[in-house]
C-alpha cells in the first residue's frame, strides 16, 4: 500500500469525525462510525485540538478505530503551541497506535499574544518534521511510508495576504513531503476549480480533495464563517432560515453539499472528504445523491 493510495485512486471517500466531548456524544460517534463503515470509506479523519481533554478524546477515538473497526484513521495533528519534542512524542504515539496517515496542520493561532506559539510557525515545517521522524522509524513502518496530508484553501486563508500566496504555501507543503491536500469548506463550486487550476499552474501535482460540509444548522454556519473567514452562501442561508423544520433544513443542506460534490467530481476531483459533524445521516444522504465515477474493477486494469 503506497501513501498516495490514500488519495490518488479515484474517487477516494473520507469522513471527518470529531472526538466526542460527553458520554452521550461518545455513543453517537460510535453509531456514526458503524453507519459510515457501510459506505466503505478509504479513511476517516479525526480532528485534533490543544486542550488535554480534547487531545485525549482524539487519541481514544483513533484507538477505537484501530482496535475495533476496519477503518483507516487519518490523525489530524496541529503544531501551534507545541515544541519539536512534544510533536515528536505525539507522532510516535500515533505510530505506536498503528496510525499510518497524518494530516499536518498549524492550527488556529491563540487569541492571546502572550500564549506561546510553539517551535514551528507554519504547517510545512510540521510536514518536514513528520518526514524526519518517519526516516528514523523505518523499522516500525516495515519499509512502508506514511501518508501525509495538508490543508488547502479555495478561499483565501484569513491571515493570508492573497489567494496566490496560499497557492505558494501549498507548493511549499508539497515540497516538504505532503502527499495530498484536503480543502477547507467552500460554497461556490467554481472556487474548488479555481484552486485546482491555480495550484496545478504553480506545479502542485498532489491530489487536492474537496472538503464538503452538509450544512443544516444556521448557527453553525455563522460560527464557521467566524472561524474560517469563509462567508456562507446567502441563498443557502436564506433557505435554511426559512425552512419549516429540522428535517427540511437537513434536506436543503444535503442537497447543497451534493451539488458541490457532484460539481467537483464532474471537474475531475480525485475524491470527496465529508465534514460529518458526527451526523452520519446527512453524509450518507449526500453519497446517495451522487453519480460517482465508476469504481475500477480488475477487469478494467488487467487486459483480457
Ligand atoms: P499554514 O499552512 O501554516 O498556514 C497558516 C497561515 O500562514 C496562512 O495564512 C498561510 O498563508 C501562512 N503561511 C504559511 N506558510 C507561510 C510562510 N512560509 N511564509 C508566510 N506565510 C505563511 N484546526 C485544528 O485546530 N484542528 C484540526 O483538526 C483541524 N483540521 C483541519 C482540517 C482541514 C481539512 C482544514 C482545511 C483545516 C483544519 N483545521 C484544523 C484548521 C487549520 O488549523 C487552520 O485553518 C489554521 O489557521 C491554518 O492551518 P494550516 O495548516 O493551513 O497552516
Amino acid at each position: 500500500m503506497t501513501s498516495n493510495e490514500w488519495a490518488a485512486t479515484p474517487p477516494s471517500l473520507s469522513y471527518e469525525l470529531y472526538p466526542p466531548a460527553t458520554p452521550k456524544a461518545a455513543e453517537a460517534v460510535l453509531r456514526t462510525i458503524d453507519e459510515l463503515s457501510a459506505t466503505n470509506p478509504d479513511y476517516v479523519s479525526v480532528t485534533f485540538s490543544g486542550t488535554p481533554e480534547r487531545r485525549r478524546a482524539s487519541i481514544d477515538l483513533i484507538e477505537h478505530l484501530v482496535r475495533n473497526t476496519r477503518l483507516r484513521p487519518l490523525a489530524h495533528l496541529t503544531c501551534v503551541g507545541e515544541t519539536r519534542e512534544s510533536l515528536e512524542l505525539l507522532v510516535r504515539q500515533f505510530l505506536g497506535l498503528g496510525v499510518r496517515g497524518l494530516l499536518a496542520l498549524r492550527g488556529d493561532l491563540p487569541q492571546d499574544p502572550d500564549v506561546a506559539r510553539g517551535d514551528l510557525p507554519f504547517a510545512h515545517f510540521l510536514v518536514e518534521l513528520i518526514r524526519d521522524i518517519e526516516g528514523r522509524h523505518t523499522a516500525t513502518l516495515a519499509g512502508g511510508r506514511l501518508a501525509v496530508g495538508v490543508a488547502a484553501y479555495p478561499n483565501r486563508h484569513p491571515e493570508s495576504p492573497s489567494f496566490l500566496h496560499d497557492i505558494e504555501v501549498l507548493v511549499s507543503k508539497q515540497r516538504a513531503g505532503a502527499d495530498f491536500a484536503i480543502t477547507q469548506v467552500y460554497f461556490d463550486p467554481t472556487h474548488y476549480v479555481r484552486l485546482v487550476t491555480a495550484a496545478s499552474a504553480a506545479g502542485v501535482t498532489m491530489p487536492i480533495i474537496p472538503g464538503v460540509m452538509p450544512m443544516a444548522n444556521v448557527g453553525r454556519l455563522e460560527r464557521l464563517a467566524v472561524m474560517t473567514g469563509v462567508r456562507p452562501d446567502k441563498a443557502l442561508l436564506h433557505r435554511l432560515e426559512t425552512a419549516s423544520d429540522g428535517a427540511e433544513r437537513r434536506r436543503i443542506g444535503v442537497q447543497a453539499a451534493a451539488v458541490l460534490a457532484q460539481a467537483a467530481f464532474d471537474g475531475g476531483a480525485p475524491g470527496l472528504h465529508l465534514y460529518t459533524f458526527n451526523d452520519h445521516r446527512a453524509s450518507v444522504e449526500v453519497i446517495e445523491q451522487l453519480d460517482l465515477p465508476a469504481i475500477r474493477t480488475l477487469a478494467d486494469v488487467v487486459p483480457a
